[in-house]
């Protein structure tokens, strides 16, 4: 692999470096972030380095092919169809549009009781790795948009 040039004014790019929230990215060699004006001076081409999602070892419930585990941007995690694209000209998704978001997991806590209700605990990790205990009549009424039985909740730190 070569150096890559910037596509708006053909200079090398800069060695790839990871951001403070843990995000690839390129920028070109002809500009300068400026931290005083927290400005760019020169070419202010910026090339986000996206990981390729994973390959996991499941099937598409709509259409049967591969489905991939991909990450947004903002860290949630989803399942979606390796037959799915992103059409830049139309802004419509091509393919098929299968995603399954991941919400994070759920353990039993045995022995544990919730404090409020006496009824039993679960530890809940959310999809960006935080870990709570709340109480297993807790749900969520989506039509209500409210969540529903006893609210009890002790998150975990570290
Ligand atoms: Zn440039
Ligand atoms: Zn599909
Ligand atoms: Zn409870």
């Amino acid at each position: 692999m070569g150096v890559e040039v910037c596509p708006k004014c053909n200079s090398p790019l800069n060695a790839p470096i990871v951001t403070g929230s843990g995000k690839k990215m390129q920028s070109c060699s002809a500009g300068q972030w400026n931290p005083e004006t927290r400005e760019t001076t020169g070419c202010d081409y910026i090339k986000w380095l996206v990981p390729d999602p994973e390959k996991l070892d499941e099937k598409c419930p709509k259409c049967g092919a591969d489905l991939v585990l991909a990450v947004t941007r903002f860290g949630k995690k989803m399942k979606k169809c390796s037959t799915s694209g992103w059409d830049k000209a139309t802004k419509t998704v091509t393919g098929c549009d299968y995603i399954e978001w991941i919400n994070g997991t759920t353990e039993p806590l045995p022995g544990e009781d919730c404090p409020r209700c006496g009824n039993p605990l679960v530890l809940y990790t959310t999809a960006n790795g935080k870990r709570m205990k709340k109480c297993s009549t807790a749900g969520w009424d989506k039509e209500a948009k409210k969540p529903t039985g006893c609210e009890y909740v002790e998150w975990l730190r570290g």
